[in-house]
């Protein structure tokens, strides 16, 4: 039987290679993001020939919960279930607490923790009547550690670390799994974007804010692949990683060994 799985913010980066994994498996896909028709129709028609599952786009904007609510509605009225979750939409601003603005903060706060509180709340019902069900959260390195000027993306991202572990108590005797992937740099639209703006915060070239920045602590000094963070995705909605829950898998080339 085929599954459904919902990918928020999949119509780029992580979370459309994502959303590509689970369709080359076979599932029925819902992909949520922001983006250009003729973009979102070509994802869909390439994800709807991988595996055979049906794909679906919904616009729903992850700062507004009724939005949100009604994208749970529509994937398990479609396909009559939600079987894997995946928190992954995103955004960044980079700047210093004094000059970030308050809208920047909440926008952050809103898309990176409170989304995946409110898809949780909606499909968690769902997945409890199922008898199953998979949670994972797309966190970060930063997650667990912290760099200067990004105050409300470090603060979220800490923040879901803290609800993947109470959602996966309050789930484990129910066969949910809750978990969080923290990855390292990876070169998608949403890195590309703040290394201009981190190149003025610290006063180097964009250069050096890949090479001293970014790769700095990436003990590995390449970017993390796409593949490599839908690859993990794929293994925690696996039937082998059944007993793993409430807790995260770095995939960030070493960085936060140190
Ligand atoms: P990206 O910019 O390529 O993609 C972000 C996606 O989120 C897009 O589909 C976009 O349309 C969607 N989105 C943004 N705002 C939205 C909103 N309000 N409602 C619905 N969708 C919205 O970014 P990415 O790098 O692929 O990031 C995906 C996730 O991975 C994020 O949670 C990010 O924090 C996390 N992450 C990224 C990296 C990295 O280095 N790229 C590292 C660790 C964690």
């Amino acid at each position: 039987m085929n599954r459904t799985v919902i990918v928020t913010g999949s119509t780029s980066g992580i979370g459309l290679g994502i959303a590509r994994a689970f369709a080359a498996d076979g599932a029925h896909v819902v992909i949520n993001g922001f983006g250009p028709k003729e973009t979102i129709a070509a994802a869909v028609g390439e994800l709807g020939s991988l595996g055979g599952g049906k794909i679906l786009h919904h616009g729903a904007d992850m700062t507004k919960p009724e939005e949100i609510e009604d994208l749970v509605a529509t994937a398990a009225g479609t396909f009559g279930s939600v079987d894997v979750l995946v928190n992954n939409a995103g955004i960044q601003h980079v700047a210093k607490i004094e000059d970030f603005p308050r809208e920047k903060w909440d926008q952050l706060i809103a898309i990176l923790l409170s989304s995946a509180f409110h898809t949780m709340r909606h499909t968690i019902p769902l997945m409890k009547k199922a008898g199953h069900g998979r949670i994972i959260n797309v966190a970060s390195a930063h997650a667990l550690a912290a760099s200067p000027f990004k105050s409300a993306y470090v603060a979220a991202k800490h923040g879901i670390l803290g609800l993947t572990k109470t959602a996966a108590l309050e789930l484990a005797e129910f066969a949910i799994t809750v978990n969080a992937i923290c990855p390292g740099y990876v070169l998608t639209p949403l890195v590309e974007q703040q290394i201009p703006d981190t190149a003025r915060e610290r006063g180097i070239s964009e250069a050096e804010v890949k090479t001293d920045v970014m790769l700095r602590l990436q003990a590995t000094k390449e970017f993390v692949s796409i593949e490599e963070v839908a690859a993990t995705a794929i293994f925690l909605a696996s039937e082998a990683a059944r007993s793993i829950t409430g807790t995260h898998i770095s995939v960030d080339g070493g960085w936060t060994a140190q």
